[in-house]
């Protein structure tokens, strides 16, 4: 491939040896190997400056676990040399959560810097002072931010010219127009009895997309009264609050 600057993501671990894992094959990791996208994965305690190499200490005013020292994170973050027009961004259940709108954002982005927490969490002074943007990938908690850096570029990187064999797989979704997708079926005819729904296979495209449609609607409105109000208030061209980060 005779791409000059593919997307990058850069990601401060603990644990680099958790990258690219699980991107490395399939879909990702051909990309990965064509050059279509590229992971740095850089160590958090090569930025350690004591002898025993510590990257943590326990909580200012008490309580359980440890806490990443600010300054061995700062160091790791700026040694990492991200250029200005890249997202800095913390994994965190207390961050924002993260969308498919976000993630088409920062798959048309040059790729972000993504720190991985562990521990109960870092301190908030380099959240604060290196401007880190806190993602969240749902309201449960993870034992550290690399599955869901992973998570995260996972749904970058099916996004990037290239990558998905068909470009418009990507486009008829779930979340790509606020709706989850309609149910899906292929061979055989029919399988334990049930037939595959009459409509798909008539050859009408006319009624094969309507029932796609009304499926898709039914679906919404019965298992996410959330992003079906937000779906609503759009065709009914409501103004409903202004939000980037919308599904
Ligand atoms: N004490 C923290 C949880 C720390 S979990 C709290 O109660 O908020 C350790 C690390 O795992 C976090 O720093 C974060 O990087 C990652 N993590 C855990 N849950 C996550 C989630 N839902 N989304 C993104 N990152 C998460």
């Amino acid at each position: 491939m005779t791409n000059p600057s593919p997307w990058r993501a850069t990601v401060l671990t603990l644990f680099p040896e958790m990258f690219p894992g699980p991107l490395g094959v399939s879909l990702a990791g051909r990309a990965l190997a064509s050059g279509l996208w590229q992971i740095e994965a850089r160590d958090i305690r090569a930025s350690a400056t004591d002898r025993h190499r510590s990257v943590d200490d326990t909580p200012a005013g008490g309580g359980p676990g440890m806490v990443l020292r600010a300054d061995v994170l700062a160091a790791a973050i700026d040694a990492a040399e991200i250029a200005p027009e890249r997202p800095r961004l913390l994994m965190s259940p207390r961050g924002r959560p993260l969308t498919q709108a976000r993630v088409t954002e920062l798959a048309q982005g040059p790729g972000p810097l993504i720190v991985c927490g562990r521990f109960e969490g870092v301190d908030q002074r380099v959240i604060d002072g290196r401007g880190l943007e806190e993602i969240s990938i749902g309201d449960y908690v993870l034992s550290g931010g690399e599955i869901a850096a992973l998570a995260l570029i996972d749904a970058c990187v099916r996004l990037l010219p290239g990558v998905m064999g068909k470009e418009a797989s990507g486009t008829e979704e779930s979340f790509s127009d606020g709706l989850l997708e309609y149910p899906q079926y292929t061979r055989p005819q029919l399988f334990e009895g049930v037939p595959i729904p009459a409509t798909l296979t008539s050859g009408d495209h006319a009624k094969v997309a309507a029932w796609r449609r009304a499926e898709s609607e039914a679906l919404t409105a019965a298992r996410r009264p959330d992003l079906w109000e937000k779906a609503a208030n759009r065709r009914s061209g409501q103004k409903s609050p202004k939000n980037k980060t919308d599904g």
